[in-house]
């Protein structure tokens, strides 16, 4: 990186739409760069008070690599422990009872990644940005127009903001997507998510584990050693059904995780709906860029969405560094979405395979992981799950 180079990155005025935690981590980023930054967010994190040992039902498992990355950002002070927990091991089960397991020793590393809290690691992002002043929080105001020829945002009380560069970062119903006219590729997957966050009567491992079924996957993910989040994929209206009486649901949950971690109490349940959606540029104007869930939905059966969002940010802030606007963003647009479009692919094809009826996909899918048995395929695969 040339000093001129690193000077005009300084220079830089960024506006950033979307403080989650991918607007947020971009802004924490960028500031430490020099950068100045604006991060437009109505809904700021709202500060824990809930002392009570119990998760919110919105958890991440965030990569080995990511993870030291936001720890080099700094936020690790700000976090709360007790809405950590490091885990160590990965399992996947297919129908047949094929089961592949990676272990963090098997990479060199002493865990695979984490399960955060998502309010809790925006929280401490949020936290460090407050302490540094190059960074103006707007938590009043929204984007509500965008002159995308003068570089400028015009919010809704009638201010006007100039911006060198505009981050997207305003999740799946972007407004800057909206307002400069990116289109998308995706569908509905009529499918829901549900998260049930469970006390258990036995301690477990620090190991997330997920089995697959032709209406989808039943996973867990470890919260501390009596405590996990356990996730049913099912068809929309089946999770609707279940959704309406807490004693049915949680008879459903027994049935289905009893036998892997003994007893458990339902403490809380919600469900999410499922979308894929891609868009189809990441980049307009050369100035106006889309970052995590505003450029890519992707099935969160593999616990990789807010990982991309991490890796664009890495990603946009490692090119900036090393060349022009332009050409960054134009190495950003084509890195990024070759990646999340390979990353979208191996998602479909997975769900595709295990929900397939077809005796044929059940057997090609079966069989992958007989292949993943292989060496080499397990080593690639465990490259994914640590983000190297
Ligand atoms: C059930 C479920 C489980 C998941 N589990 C995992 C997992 O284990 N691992 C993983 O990597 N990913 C997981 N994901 C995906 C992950 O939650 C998302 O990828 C991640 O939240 C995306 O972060 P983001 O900051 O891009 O967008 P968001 O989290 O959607 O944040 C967008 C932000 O923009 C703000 N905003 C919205 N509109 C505007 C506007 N007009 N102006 C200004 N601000 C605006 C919002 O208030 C919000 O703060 C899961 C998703 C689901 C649904």
């Amino acid at each position: 990186m040339s000093g001129m180079k690193a000077q005009s990155m300084k220079q830089l005025s960024v506006l950033i739409n979307g403080g989650g935690m991918v607007g947020a981590a971009a802004a924490l980023a960028l500031a430490q760069k020099g950068v100045d930054v604006t991060l437009l967010e109505p809904k700021p994190p709202v500060a824990d008070t809930n002392t009570d040992p119990d998760w919110d039902l919105r958890i991440s498992s965030v990569n080995n690599s990511n993870w030291e990355w936001l720890l080099t950002l700094g936020m690790g002070d700000y976090l709360r422990q007790q809405r950590i927990f490091d885990y160590q091991q990965l399992t996947v089960t297919s129908l047949g009872g094929q089961s592949l397991s990676f272990h963090a020793n098997e990479a060199g590393l002493n865990k695979l990644g984490v399960m955060v809290e998502n309010n809790a690691l925006q929280l401490a992002l949020w936290a460090q940005l407050r302490t540094l002043n190059n960074v103006h929080l707007l938590t009043e105001e929204s984007l509500d127009k965008l002159d995308v020829q003068a570089k400028t945002a015009v919010l809704s009380q009638g201010d006007r903001l100039n911006y060198d560069l505009l981050l997207g970062c305003d999740g799946a119903n972007s407004k800057v997507a909206e307002l400069s006219g990116f289109n998308y590729r995706g569908w509905d997957y009529d499918q829901r998510c549900l998260l049930a966050n469970v006390s258990l009567e036995k301690p477990i491992e620090p190991e997330t584990w997920e089995v697959f079924r032709p209406q989808g996957p039943y996973a867990l993910l470890p919260l501390t050693e009596q405590q996990a989040c356990l996730i049913d994929y099912g068809i929309r209206d089946d999770i609707n059904r279940l959704e309406r009486d807490k004693k049915v649901l949680e008879a459903h949950l027994k049935t289905l995780f009893s036998a892997h971690i003994g007893d458990f109490r339902l403490d809380k349940s919600a469900s999410f709906p499922l979308q894929r959606k891609h868009a189809k540029s990441y980049v307009k104007a050369e100035s106006i860029v889309l970052m995590g869930d505003s450029a890519h939905s992707i099935h969160p059966m593999a616990g990789q969405g807010v990982n991309l969002g991490f890796a664009d940010v890495r990603c946009l802030i490692d090119a900036l560094q090393k060349g022009s606007q332009r050409s960054a963003l134009s190495q950003y647009e084509s890195k990024r979405q070759r990646e999340n479009a390979k990353m979208m692919r191996m998602m479909d094809a997975i769900q595709f395979g295990w929900r397939s009826n077809n005796p044929i996909m059940q057997l090609a899918t079966t069989a992958s992981l007989k292949v993943a048995g292989a060496p080499w395929v397990k080593r690639w695969l465990l490259q994914q799950a640590v983000g190297e």
